[in-house]
């Protein structure tokens, strides 16, 4: 057997666990760059309880609460300027993978100086400003992954920074601050954990240790799959979808994703649909095409979902996700021609071809062919 795993994000869990921890920020250093989106981390108390521990540590801070969904280059141009206009020496980035995305951006920005157009090429120097991350959404797990995705209008898509470097040093899990997250964003959220989990075990990087961690994740969020349906979610189960959702992150930080989320990047970036609901709707289509050849992977994550059949879990998506978006044959040409281009599609175990993609757009929306 051999295989290496790494995973130097110190992850701190529990209720209160900033202000519990507030030390912990000192070892990062002494004016922080908080980043979040526009509102929900001053709703949730999330950007509060970041404040208080700050200055209970008697350490700086400014905000940067410009961060959008699925935020562009520009937003972590900015970001980075305004980090070292402030001297920031450490950012905290605080809301669901869009604030966590760019504030790995902003803090490798803010300590290099990288062009856009060498942004996504993976050579850089080995400096970045620390980093502390808080989730508020339970599903990206970008606390715990070495990549940030950025929207690249230039490439019509979404396109990672993948390096060591965008590790977090501090990941604080707080259920409570996804409590008043609405159910579509929750459903949606949750749908992406569970794909990471799903593609961790499809890839052709997956070892021992990120099957046993994804065979947990995926096993933990189907126990969740009744009460995101009946929009029932207790104050335990939004515990068990944000540790499910890191579990999935150091997942894809060893196996990274498969061709669902290179084609779903695509339904995020033409037709506005949430990057976890994106995921959702082709998981299975994607499953069926890599279980003519690997039936066996397939089994065994229908298996720790407590699954006899694949289409059960079909039914189950299809019951989360509700109805689909309308697509026309001519956006799935185009979104194939690029999702093939993506690096992802390498992770493939049955590598599919563009006439591929195609068949599985076609059916995942049910369209004719
Ligand atoms: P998001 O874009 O970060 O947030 C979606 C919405 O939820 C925003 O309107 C946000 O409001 C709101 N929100 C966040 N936390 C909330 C809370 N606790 N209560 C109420 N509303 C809340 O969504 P996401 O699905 O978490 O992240 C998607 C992004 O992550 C995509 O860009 C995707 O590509 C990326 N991603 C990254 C990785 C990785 O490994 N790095 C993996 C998967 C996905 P505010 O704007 O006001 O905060
Ligand atoms: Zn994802």
């Amino acid at each position: 057997m051999e295989f290496q795993f790494y995973m130097p994000t110190r992850v701190i869990t529990g209720e209160d666990c900033i202000r519990k921890n507030k030390d912990a920020f000192r070892a990062l250093g002494t004016k922080a760059m908080i980043v979040t989106g526009a509102r929900s981390a001053k709703a949730n108390g999330s950007e509060k309880d970041v404040t208080e521990a700050l200055k209970l540590a008697d350490i700086e801070y400014v905000v940067f609460d410009k961060v959008m969904s699925n935020p562009t280059i520009a937003c972590v141009y900015e970001g980075a300027a305004a980090a070292r206009k402030a001297g920031a020496d450490f950012v905290i980035a605080i809301g669901g993978g869009s604030p966590m995305d760019a504030g790995k951006a902003i803090a490798l920005l803010a300590a290099q100086d990288i062009s856009e157009d060498d942004l996504f090429k993976g050579q850089y120097e080995n400096k970045i400003l620390p980093m502390a991350f808080v989730p508020t959404t339970a599903g990206t797990g970008s606390e715990v992954t070495p990549y940030s995705i950025l929207t690249n209008d230039k490439a019509q898509t979404k396109t990672s920074i993948a390096t060591p470097l965008l590790f977090p040093a501090l990941a604080f899990l707080d259920g409570r601050y996804t409590k008043d997250l609405g159910i579509t964003t929750t459903i949606n959220t949750a749908i992406d954990a569970l794909s990471h989990g799903i593609e961790g075990m499809i890839s052709v990087k997956a070892n021992p240790v990120s099957d046993v961690l994804a065979k947990e994740s995926i096993r933990q969020i189907r126990e969740c799959f009744k009460a995101l349906k009946e929009g029932s979610l207790t104050a335990a189960h939004r515990e068990q979808l944000l540790y499910a959702s890191m579990l999935a992150g150091v997942v894809i930080a060893h196996t990274g994703t498969t061709a669902v989320h290179s084609m779903g990047y695509s339904l995020t970036y033409f037709k506005d649909i949430d990057h976890g609901r994106a995921n959702g709707l082709l998981l299975a289509e994607f499953m069926k095409f890599t279980a003519a050849g690997r039936p066996d992977v397939i089994e065994s994550i229908i298996t720790a979902m407590g699954y006899k059949k694949l289409e059960e879990l079909e039914k189950d998506l299809e019951e989360l996700l509700g109805a689909k978006e309308a697509i026309t044959a001519e956006e799935i040409s185009k979104y194939s021609s690029i999702a093939i281009k993506a690096k992802n599609i390498g992770n493939c175990p049955v590598v599919p071809e563009e006439k591929d993609l195609i068949k599985i757009y076609t059916e995942s929306f049910g369209l004719s062919v």
